[in-house]
């Protein structure tokens, strides 16, 4: 050990219902973690004061000076600017909201924001599955289908924010999405619309995670539920890989739940329908879990600060 005081980073990931924040030594290893609901109807003040707040007993027993810290957020955010701009309705007061400055200030260091799958892939990058890789696709598929890129060795977000946000672009059938158009990858391989489709077939309700059980079971109707979702994510990654020659995909998100049965109905339709490189992808489910986004949100701030 050097005589130096440890330096740590802070992470937070802001979601719909809770709140995750995580504390960690500059090699991104989590030392401690804390989980808080989000008090999304509160606005914006109330949801960055319930994350400093879960922050500051754990700060307060680590040994160590704060050098960062990085928020993931969902919707569409300015990173640079540390603001969100587009959020969804459950959130309130959240749009506009300057989240990297009002963290900066109750913490008293620099504070940075991100999208939250965009945080996702750096955290992945950064220490969990595709650790050090270059030209990643990530995605996460939770209530909606979330996309991001990493490509030569950095985060990928284009003039607006939304590179690789596969989720929402057509070609995927007919089906209304949530964003208002039609026929999107997220029509069919979201944990909601797993749901969704399933009781299209069967006029039952049943979660994602019913459905996969349903499908163990051998449910043939959830099984071609399942069978869909994974042609269509196949077919994602093999135009994402035309497109930017990545070498790997990671896949996050509550239907990794079901990643046994997932993840040889994306690996068979890849393998029958190659990228024209000839190289196949690789395919692996995130490692982090959801400590990814707050560690994504840390690593960003690590980049941001430097380590030294
Ligand atoms: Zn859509």
């Amino acid at each position: 050990m050097s005589g130096t005081e440890r330096t740590l980073f802070a992470g937070v990931d802001i979601g719909g219902t809770t709140t995750q924040v995580v504390l960690c030594h500059r090699d991104l290893t989590v030392l401690e973690r804390a989980e808080v609901p989000t008090p999304a109807a509160e606005g914006g003040r109330a949801m960055v004061g319930a994350a400093t707040d879960a922050l500051a007993p754990l700060l307060a027993r680590t040994p160590g000076r704060l050098a960062g810290a990085g928020i993931g957020a969902a919707g569409v955010v300015d990173a640079a600017e540390g603001r969100v701009l587009v959020a969804s309705d459950s959130f309130r007061g959240w749009a506009g909201f300057p989240v990297a400055a009002v963290v900066g200030d109750a913490l008293g260091v620099p504070a940075f924001l991100d999208n939250d799958v965009n945080a996702f892939l750096r955290g992945e990058v950064s220490g969990g599955a595709v650790r050090g890789e270059a030209d990643v696709l990530g995605m996460t598929l939770g209530t909606g289908v979330g996309g991001a890129l990493w490509v030569g060795g950095t985060l990928f977000e284009g003039p607006h924010g939304a590179a690789g946000e596969i989720g929402h672009i057509p070609g995927f059938g007919e089906l209304p999405c949530t964003c208002g158009g039609r026929g999107h990858l997220e029509t069919l391989a979201s944990g909601r619309s797993v749901g969704a489709r399933y009781a299209d077939r069967t006029g039952r309700r049943l979660t994602a995670r019913e459905v996969a059980t349903a499908a163990g079971d051998g449910d043939p109707d959830a099984r071609e539920v399942f069978r869909a979702a994974g042609a269509a994510l196949a077919r994602a990654v093999v135009m994402t890989a035309g497109l930017v020659d990545i070498t790997t995909v990671v896949v996050g998100g509550g239907l990794t739940r079901a990643w046994h049965l997932l993840e040889p109905l994306v690996r068979a339709p890849l393998e029958a329908e190659p990228p024209v490189s000839g190289r196949p992808v690789r395919l692996v489910r995130g490692s982090l879990g959801s400590d990814a986004i707050p560690v994504g949100a840390a690593a960003r701030a690590r980049r941001e600060v430097g380590t030294e």
